[in-house]
């Protein structure tokens, strides 16, 4: 359950922190929970070097959750494991679905197929969930551009009785792509294949040029979030 107090003081947060810059937002969450108390979840996706970097500039040394659900491409693998080099990330931690809970529900593989949703929850949300348990608060890249679910976002919230910082809610395309080319920041491999956005393989397709760039996930179904942000509010 959320404490109250946890309640009021994310709103304080995310009042105090409206007009803040990424790394501001940064520093006040290490501030907020200590380096012991605070995650960053990355997904080690086409967007996700702007953060991992800003991180960097902050404290390298902040712990990095990254889900190998199973299904990622090596490509991603690779970029992580590039990112920890080039970023100096001094703490990245792989977290990984059950072994029993694949074997219960997924023994075949297919099931990102015949019910998305179950299969998000065993490799994404339950990992996560309990990796995130030794934390009292964690950031993610979540932005307000990313589309409709994502346009309202705040810059501080609760979820699941920890703060969750969201310090690109308020950034641009455009600011981004300014963070890569000033610090030379490699993209992700599958950028230039067309990928706009990267998950898990069954899961993730190109998008057109003009589509919203989260177009290419779950297409054809009206799935648009994996659960990792909607369990808890
Ligand atoms: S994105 Fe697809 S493959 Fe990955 S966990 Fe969710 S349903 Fe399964």
């Amino acid at each position: 359950m959320l404490s109250p107090g946890a309640v009021a003081s994310a709103v304080q947060y995310d009042q105090a922190l409206q007009s803040a810059s990424p790394a501001e937002v940064i520093a006040a969450a290490l501030e907020a929970a200590g380096r012991d108390g605070l995650a960053l979840v990355s997904s080690f996706g086409t967007e996700s070097a702007a953060l991992l970097k800003v991180m960097a500039d902050v404290d390298p040394a902040i712990p990095v959750l990254f889900l190998d659900t199973g299904w990622m491409f090596e490509e991603t693998l690779a970029y992580r494991d590039q990112l920890i080099l080039t970023l100096g990330l001094r703490d990245v931690r792989t977290i990984r679905p059950a072994t029993d809970a694949l074997a219960a529900h997924d023994s075949d593989g297919d099931l990102w197929s015949s019910d998305p949703d179950t299969c998000c929850r065993i490799r994404k949300v339950e990992p996560l969930a309990q990796a995130l348990a030794p934390f009292s608060a964690w950031i993610n890249g979540r932005k307000r551009f990313q589309g409709a679910s994502r346009a309202a976002i705040p810059v501080v919230e609760t979820d699941g009785g920890k703060l969750k910082f969201n310090p690109f809610a308020n950034v641009t395309p455009d600011e981004i792509g300014l963070i890569y080319a000033s610090a030379k920041l490699p993209p992700h491999p599958l950028v230039a294949s067309g990928f706009a956005s990267v998950g898990c393989m069954p899961c993730t397709s190109r998008t057109a040029h003009g589509e919203d760039p989260r177009a290419g996930r779950w297409r054809g179904r009206a799935k648009t979030e994996c659960g990792i942000h909607t369990s808890a509010g």
